[in-house]
């Protein structure tokens, strides 16, 4: 099976099945759309996002019949019914609804028992052959995993077609190692978990010539029939000749060579041999000391765990949403820090990062643009040019100095962001438009900053009263760091 014969299944040396490109593709390309074969959304957001699209919403109507499932309307009730029939009807006569992982193992059975293991002609394995990983499992998580099964056996309707135990079993292995991250709308939170058979047959690289980006597809049209199904993307990161494996990397490279395969092998069940991993490429970078004279390699050590423990108090705050506290706590680490860590060294830049976030929602946003700065100039030495991550940081650095009233770094950055996210999210998605209305209105704004600059400023505070961008509304609770969702 080939998809319009770009990619081919084959054997990867060592990794067992694989993908590998059938012909030349270039930055941006999109190699494969994976429609979702099953989605739910977390027990946590369950009255905080649509069940059908996806969406963050304040206000959602209950579907009246198991007084469990929401949506935004009529329109996506509608949307959803064909996935909640059967789920909305075991609800009501279990009871309750049970856990995510057990409504989203229903949800793919009940598919499997209407059309099969293969549900569209894209799709390049039945989930059958996926992998499971069962027999890697801790003992722990596995009893976990059984009581899992248990309750989704009581949940299951009597009427229903009776699966074993094994087969059952089997779908939790698979979604437990292959559930991937749902964001909403924006891809800016994760709101949900979902199986997606094509993509668990890319296997992980740490530099990877691929990412996989969500599209939730057009909700905002009112007629149902132009809303597409949600669909994940696999988009070529740079040049990827015919014949070479795809690769996505299932854990954020910011992370040290040895932490990286210590997730990997815990989460995944694998060792990472890639080059990076075994070269231990930029580690150097991420743990190095500034580059001034004088700095003794103890002081790097000592404000490097001195930072470790400020991080887990950071994040605490941060947890409790105290963000004054958690700025205090950054200044005090940040400065600390200072002419001891490199600019590249990564609990340097996870100050700054976290540091430029909460000083842009508290609306201190000169200083929050200083580090938002620091932190693309460090990233930009450690990330592929291509990197999603890189794109997002640099456009919310592109409003942070915006709002600061520096135009013309704050629309260079936001430009760059836009070619980055060309590549990683494409021109369709919500965010590459949201990007794309930025550069617009920074372009007309950096016009009349060098025609008149008084004029400029007086024109950016009124804007800033009425409509500030609004994407920066609040740190994001979880962010969609991960690919596939893990405790
Ligand atoms: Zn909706
Ligand atoms: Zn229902
Ligand atoms: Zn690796």
């Amino acid at each position: 099976r080939t998809l319009e014969s770009i990619v081919e299944v084959f054997d990867s040396p060592g990794k067992g099945r694989g993908l590998r490109a059938t012909k030349e593709v270039w930055a941006g390309d999109v190699l494969f759309a994976d429609p979702c074969f099953a989605a739910v959304v977390f027990d946590s957001l369950v009255a905080h996002v649509c069940h059908s699209c996806f969406r963050r919403q304040a206000k959602l109507q209950r579907c009246g019949q198991c007084r469990f499932a929401q949506y935004c309307d009529r329109t996506c009730q509608r949307a959803g019914w064909v996935e909640h029939k059967q789920e909305c009807a075991a609800i009501k006569s279990y009871g309750k609804a049970p856990n995510e992982n057990i409504r989203l193992a229903a949800r793919i059975m009940w598919r499997l028992n209407k059309e099969g293991g293969v549900v569209s002609d894209m799709q390049l394995t039945t989930l059958d052959d996926l992998e499971d990983h069962l027999s890697d499992m801790p003992e722990m998580d596995l009893k976990e995993l059984k009581v899992d099964v248990h309750n989704f056996l009581d949940f299951w309707p009597r009427t229903g077609k009776q699966h074993t135990v094994e087969s059952i079993s089997h779908i939790f292995g698979v979604i437990n190692c292959n559930g991937f991250m749902v964001s909403d709308q924006k891809g800016l939170q994760a709101v949900g978990v979902g199986l997606f058979p094509n993509l668990c047959l890319v296997n992980h690289d740490c530099w990877p010539n691929c990412t996989v980006i969500l599209n939730n597809g057009n909700h905002s049209t009112i007629n149902t029939m132009y809303h597409t199904q949600k669909r994940i993307e696999l988009r070529a990161l740079g040049k990827i000749s015919a014949g070479e494996e795809l690769t996505v990397s299932y854990v954020d490279y910011l992370n040290l060579s040895e932490d990286r395969k210590q997730m990997l092998k815990q989460q995944y069940f694998f060792d990472c041999t890639c080059e990076h991993c075994t070269k231990k490429t930029k580690d150097d970078l991420k743990m190095a000391g500034a580059v001034v004279d004088g700095v003794p390699e103890e002081k790097v050590k000592e404000v490097t765990e001195y930072s470790v423990e400020m991080l887990k108090k950071m994040e605490n705050a941060r947890l409790e949403a105290n963000y004054n506290e958690v700025v205090k706590i950054c200044r005090e680490c940040v400065e600390k820090q200072e002419n001891v860590l490199a600019d590249t060294h990564i609990y340097q830049l996870k100050m700054w990062s976290t540091l430029g976030e909460v000083l842009s929602y508290l609306q201190f946003f000169e200083e929050a643009a200083t580090y938002a700065r620091k932190m693309v100039d460090g990233y930009v030495k450690l990330y592929h040019p291509n990197n999603a991550q890189l794109g997002m940081t640099m456009m919310r650095a592109g409003v942070t100095h915006w709002q600061a009233g520096h135009i013309e770094v704050g629309h260079g950055m936001i430009c760059k962001a836009y070619a980055v996210l060309m590549v990683t999210h494409g021109s369709t998605h919500p965010i590459t438009k949201d990007l794309e209305a930025m550069r617009n209105q920074t372009e007309m704004e950096l016009r009349m900053f060098k025609q008149n600059e008084y004029v400029y400023h007086s024109m950016r505070e009124a804007a800033l009263k009425n409509q500030p961008m609004k994407m920066m509304a609040e740190p994001v609770e979880e962010g969609v760091k991960g690919l596939f969702r893990k405790k």
